[in-house]
């Protein structure tokens, strides 16, 4: 089951929900092939698929936090590993197109210290509002 949360910045205007953690449709390598979208992606699970007993897979909506400009972004995050083959999959910034980090946040600590990311100068209210699944 995953979490959601408002995030909120005291000094600007900066407000955004994130979803993180595991849904029921992350439960398996087939159910996420149904409905990944990104091309590349969907070509390696296909392959992993085919070796699934020797598989392992990781998968979550996590936050992503850009290393350069502090941006967050909420994605699904994809790990497979076999034997002979591993995938992670990888983002760029929307904002300042930097890579992302390989792993983002599965979940947020009650302490965290987020920044914000568009005036960069208060730490983000954290609150979590509701389980999804
Ligand atoms: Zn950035
Ligand atoms: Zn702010």
């Amino acid at each position: 089951m995953g979490e959601a949360y408002k995030l909120n910045c005291g000094r600007c205007s900066y407000s955004q929900e994130i979803f993180l953690g595991i849904g029921f449709r992350y439960c398996s390598l087939s159910t996420i092939q149904e409905w990944y979208e990104e091309e590349e992606g969907k070509k390696r699970i296909a392959e992993f698929i085919h070796h699934e007993e020797e598989s392992t897979y990781d998968c979550f909506d996590g936050l992503y936090v850009c290393q350069s400009c502090g941006y967050l972004l909420n994605a699904i995050y994809l790990h497979m590993e076999s034997t002979a083959d591993s995938y992670t999959n990888r983002y760029a910034c929307p904002r300042c197109s930097a890579p992302m980090p390989p792993k983002p946040i599965e979940y947020i600590p009650k302490d965290a210290e987020l920044n914000c990311p568009d005036c960069g100068k208060e730490k983000l209210t954290v609150q979590a509002f509701m389980d999804w699944d």
